[in-house]
């Protein structure tokens, strides 16, 4: 059993702005100390190397490689990322004491729902 991670990149690299990765159980810090210092993953080096940062975002624990796999084929990290929905929704601390700035966010809101 092992630990899926998805990694949000602060910046969108190419058409990625994801990366999802495996690891054996407890060996998440570890290997995210690895990709920061540029190994373990091509991806993320090619990231590290532009100049964009990233972060863990989210993680499944006890979960195996075939769990990974349907994660992948999903083909759907912005809806599993945490950080990608909340940009989505505008960030909740700019709702409150702030009529305007949340008037804006509505308006947002509701012209994405015209193009959905
Ligand atoms: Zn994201």
């Amino acid at each position: 059993m092992g630990t899926v991670y998805l990694i949000h990149f602060d910046e969108p690299f190419h058409h990625a702005r994801h990366y999802l990765g495996f690891c054996e159980d407890g060996n998440l810090a570890a290997r995210y100390e690895r990709h920061q210092a540029g190994r373990g993953s091509k991806l993320l080096r090619a990231v590290a190397a532009a100049g964009i940062g990233f972060e863990v975002v989210r993680t499944w624990e006890g979960v195996d490689r075939n769990f990974e796999r349907a994660l992948k084929n999903q083909r759907n990290a912005p809806r599993l990322c945490p950080r990608c929905r909340e940009g989505r929704h505008g960030p909740a601390i700019g709702a409150c004491g702030a009529p305007r700035a949340r008037d804006v966010s509505g308006h947002a809101d509701r012209a994405g729902d015209a193009h959905a």
